[in-house]
Order: structure tokens, then C-alpha cells, then sequence
């Protein structure tokens, strides 16, 4: 039997709905979230992520703005622009659309963001609330993943999660918020020896690789929840995953798909994060 499709489009729509009505209600006690998305140079895979805040923004009423700025910008003037968003009152969510240019330090830029106001969850003081199971911002990924779970009813506590890939954004977040409903939790990365002998005992089997077709058929276990987080372009435009969709959907009991899995969940969860700051600072 093919396994159920998880169809994140259709649950970020449901969602964006119910922040619709949310919003409507702040906006009449005066309340307007606002979400302030900084874009430095021109890559285009940030500037279609950074249309899509904007255009998601819009559809919840949640009010936002993009600042762009050139390639050449000096670190210190972006921590000067972050500094200026960290002490406006209108600003209740800031995000620097990662990557940034060489000659600026990422991890910098994360930190000089008012953890109040850190909409992707990136702070360091934010994954460590996230680590000890406290009430913060969770990562827009990770978060999207967990609540894509759910709204499917899959059991998490006490089954098996694989998770594949071991980054910041999301690798390490989305098996520490899985620890946290109770998982048992297995990471993967690229020494793991013998990949296929941990990816078969997976319950639940999180890719984030970035290798097209990286998993197939003969990772899975039979009747496994497969999400596939990874999104590459291919020669002729076309967005894949890192999952071969045709071959697992065939093993698997619950899949995502790409385009149309992760990706605009976590646009959602952004939006999401900034009525959460909103509500934390202004209500
Ligand atoms: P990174 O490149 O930061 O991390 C990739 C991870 O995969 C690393 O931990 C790496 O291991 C591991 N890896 C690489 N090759 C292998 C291999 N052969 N076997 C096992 N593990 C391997 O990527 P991100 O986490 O930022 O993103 C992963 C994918 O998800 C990308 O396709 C990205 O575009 C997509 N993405 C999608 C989002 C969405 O909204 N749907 C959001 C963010 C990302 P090591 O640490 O040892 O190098």
C-alpha cells in the first residue's frame, strides 16, 4: 500500500487561516504584529525566500518589511541596523536571511538579535530555552516537522527517530525537540559508517542532507514516517528532495513531498513566532 501523503501546503493554508482570525483579533485591541526581514546582496534562492515571508506575512495580516541591502555591506553597519530594529516598538520579529557574504559572521549577526525579537530561533539563548524544554522560539524548521507529526497523530513518544543531517537550523534542533516528546533520538551525519543499518531502524526518518535521492527504498523500514526536509534544484529548474519520493512512498507509512512538504510549513511557523513575540511584548 502508498503511503499517506503529508501535504504541508494544505496544513500551512489551515494554519495561516487560524492566524488569520488571531490577527484580526490583536489588530482590533490595537496590536499589530510586525515582522522586519533584512536581506543583504542579491542570491536568488533568498530573495524568493524572503518574497515568500512577505507574501505569507500578507495573508495573515501580519504587517512586515524588507530591508535590502548591498552585497557590500560592512558587518558593522548591519549590527548597527540590528541594534536600531532591537529598540524599535514597532519591530516585534527580526530574521537576517541567512547565508550572509563572507565578510560578515553569521554567528555574530544571531547573537546582536534581541533574543525577544528572534523569529527563527536561532540565539543561542533561545536554543538553549529549546534545550531544557522551555517556553521560547522555536526553530521555523524544526518546528514545522514536529507539528506536520502531529497533525497526522503519529506516535513520537517512544519511538525510534533517525534524523539525517546535523546542522544548526535543522539537523540538531529537530532531534532535540523530538527528545523532547519523548523520542529516542539517533543522528547520522556524513562519518556515520553504516548509514542504512541506523536509517532501517528509524520509526520516524528525518532527511536533511541536501543529496538528491540521497534515500531510497532500501533505507526505510516498512511502515516508517518519512520527512523529507531537503530541498535542490535540479538542471531544469525543478525542486526534489533528498528522498526518492516514487520508490519510498511504496515502504513507507506517512511521507512528505517536494515541493509542498516542509518548505511552506516553515514559512508558517515564522509567522507563527512573530504573533508569539507580538503578544510577549505588546499585549
Ligand atoms: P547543511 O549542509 O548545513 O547540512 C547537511 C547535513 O547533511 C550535514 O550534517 C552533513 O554532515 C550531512 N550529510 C551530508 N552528506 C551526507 C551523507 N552522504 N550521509 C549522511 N549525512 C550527510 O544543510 P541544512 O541542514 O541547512 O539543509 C539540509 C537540506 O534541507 C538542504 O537541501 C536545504 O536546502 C534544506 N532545507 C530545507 C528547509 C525547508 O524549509 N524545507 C529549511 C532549511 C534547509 P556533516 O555535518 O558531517 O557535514
Amino acid at each position: 500500500m502508498s503511503a499517506e501523503i503529508i501535504n504541508g501546503k494544505e496544513l500551512a493554508q489551515q494554519l495561516k487561516d487560524n492566524m488569520k482570525n488571531e490577527v484580526t483579533e490583536l489588530r482590533d485591541k490595537g496590536i499589530t504584529p510586525h515582522l522586519t526581514v533584512v536581506l543583504i546582496g542579491d542570491n536568488p534562492a533568498s530573495k524568493s525566500y524572503v518574497k515568500g515571508k512577505k507574501k505569507a506575512s500578507a495573508e495573515t495580516g501580519i504587517s512586515s518589511d524588507i530591508i535590502e541591502l548591498p552585497d557590500s555591506t560592512s558587518e558593522e553597519k548591519l549590527l548597527q541596523l540590528i541594534s536600531e530594529l532591537n529598540n524599535d516598538p514597532e519591530v516585534d520579529g527580526i530574521l537576517v536571511q541567512l547565508p550572509l557574504p563572507e565578510h560578515i559572521a553569521e554567528q555574530k549577526v544571531i547573537e546582536y538579535i534581541d533574543p525577544g525579537k528572534d523569529v527563527d530561533g536561532f540565539h543561542p539563548v533561545n536554543i538553549g530555552r529549546m534545550m531544557t524544554g522551555k517556553d521560547t522560539f522555536l526553530p521555523c524548521t524544526p518546528f514545522g516537522i514536529v507539528t506536520m507529526l502531529k497533525s497526522k497523530n503519529i506516535a513520537i513518544s517512544g519511538q525510534h527517530v533517525v534524523v539525517i543531517g546535523r546542522s544548526n537550523i535543522v539537523g540538531k534542533p529537530v532531534g532535540q525537540l523530538l527528545l523532547n516528546e519523548n523520542a529516542t533520538v539517533t543522528y547520522c551525519h556524513s562519518k556515520t559508517k553504516g548509514l542504512k543499518q541506523f536509517t532501517k531502524m528509524a520509526d520516524i526518518l528525518i532527511v536533511a542532507v541536501g543529496i538528491p535521492g540521497a534515500i531510497g527504498a532500501d533505507h526505510i523500514k516498512p511502515g516508517a514516517a518519512i520527512i523529507d526536509v531537503g530541498i535542490n534544484r535540479l538542471a531544469d529548474g525543478s525542486l526534489t528532495g533528498d528522498v526518492d519520493f516514487e520508490e519510498a512512498k511504496e515502504v513507507a507509512s506517512y511521507i512528505t513531498p517536494v515541493p509542498k512538504g516542509v518548505g511552506p510549513m516553515t514559512i508558517t511557523m515564522l509567522l507563527q513566532n512573530t504573533i508569539k513575540a507580538a503578544k510577549g511584548r505588546k499585549a
